[in-house]
């Protein structure tokens, strides 16, 4: 990681108690014509549902003090019903000067989760979580290594997008007032084992407002081990968002090992799933691959990788190596920077585009899952 700072001392928040069930229903869970309905169902006509969304995706407040063209009587009955709290900070960590902002959130049950707000010069990302835990199993991943607890509703993602969004909007992240213009699906969770939410929050995301945020499809990253069918059934929803295949190694015996799940899949199944993806939306397909020292950041796999790839053709894809944020205690650790760069100049080499991503957040528990195992 670049221009790394001491992490902030973590704040903390007194939060409410868990209360059991599913998630509340919020507006960021429902499709325009549903929050209508559920409005007109509360005895109020469907305009208010246009007004509630418009302060949500438009304003992005739920706080119904600030709804001033909301008549009084109704404007608590309203956020009451249709934009319950979901969110409650625990402990939030900055570094890099107060550009990455990583938070710990308590939601309704009292499951932890996180999200984490990177601001660069040209743009600002939030990684947000769509599972609370993962069931996928890396043995890399402090993630992995608490199972799956259970899948966030599509408003539990949305808000996480609202909150940063509101952050960087208010000038409370270092930097100056912002615009947040990037959303990745990389934090806890496999997104595509929680399809149906993942989905709702990626139409909130793009559609304009009053019934989403109105960002652009392509600032959307959405990322996946590699479930196949998933990959081809997001490739036809007609949503032009950046896949990002997380393959970590290019030979099968490695990769059951790496990513448990994919044993159902092989390698080349996998990528050929990518392949149609970027055939069928035009977008280019992200291979995300976590360089781990001494197990998969050898050169003859870069070779193989690049083989794989370029046999499938040229220009739909892209390669981002990323150095391993360790987890204390684990045996996986980053590659050596010598190492990584051989590793990056065979996939140049052979004409594979390649980036190697920084490690935002590393000096503050930055790999994804930390917070929520120590929290444990
Ligand atoms: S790396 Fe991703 S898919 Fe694998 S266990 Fe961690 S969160 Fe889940």
């Amino acid at each position: 990681m670049t221009g790394r700072v001491g992490a902030a001392p973590p704040t903390l928040t007194l939060v409410p108690a868990p209360r059991r069930g599913k998630p509340p229903r919020h507006l960021a869970d429902l499709a325009p014509e549903a929050r209508a309905e559920a409005v007109v169902a509360a005895g109020e006509p469907a305009y208010r549902a246009r007004q509630l969304g418009t302060h949500y995706f438009g304003h992005l407040t739920a706080d119904p003090a600030e709804m001033t063209d909301l008549p009084l009587r109704l404007r608590d009955s309203l956020a009451a019903a249709l934009l319950p709290p979901l969110l409650t900070p625990v402990r939030t960590v900055t570094a890099d000067a107060g550009t990455t902002v990583k938070t710990l959130w308590a939601l309704h049950d009292g499951v932890r989760i996180e999200s984490v707000l990177m601001r660069y010069p040209d743009r600002a990302t939030l990684c947000v979580s769509s599972q609370a835990g993962c069931g996928m199993a890396c043995p890399f991943c402090a993630t992995g290594q608490l199972g799956l607890t259970r899948n966030l509703s599509a408003a539990e993602i949305v808000d996480q997008v609202r909150v940063a969004a509101r952050a960087l909007r208010d000038g409370e992240v270092a930097g100056g007032p912002g615009r947040l213009s990037n959303v990745v699906f990389m934090g806890m969770g496999e997104p595509l084992a929680n399809y149906r939410a993942v989905l709702d929050a990626v139409r909130r995301l793009v559609a304009p407002v009053p019934d989403g945020f109105g960002m652009s499809a392509r600032g959307v990253t959405v990322s996946t081990v590699g479930l196949v069918p998933a990959i081809d059934r997001l490739a036809a929803e007609g949503l032009p968002v950046t896949l990002a295949l997380s393959l970590h190694a290019p030979d099968d015996e490695l990769r059951r090992e790496l990513v448990p799940i994919t044993t159902r899949w092989s390698v080349d199944e996998a990528l050929d799933a990518a392949h149609r993806y970027a055939a069928t939306t035009g977008r280019r397909v992200s291979i995300e691959y976590a360089l781990i020292r001494d197990v998969n950041d050898h050169a003859w796999r870069a070779r193989l990788l690049a083989e794989k790839l370029a046999e499938r053709g040229r220009g739909w894809v892209h390669v981002n190596p990323i150095p391993l944020n360790p987890t204390p205690g684990s045996r996986w650790t980053a590659s050596d920077p010598a190492v990584a760069a051989r590793f990056v100049a065979e996939l140049r080499g052979a004409g594979i585009p390649t980036t190697v991503r920084d490690t935002r957040g590393s000096d503050i528990d930055g790999a994804c899952g930390q917070l929520a195992a120590e929290e444990r």
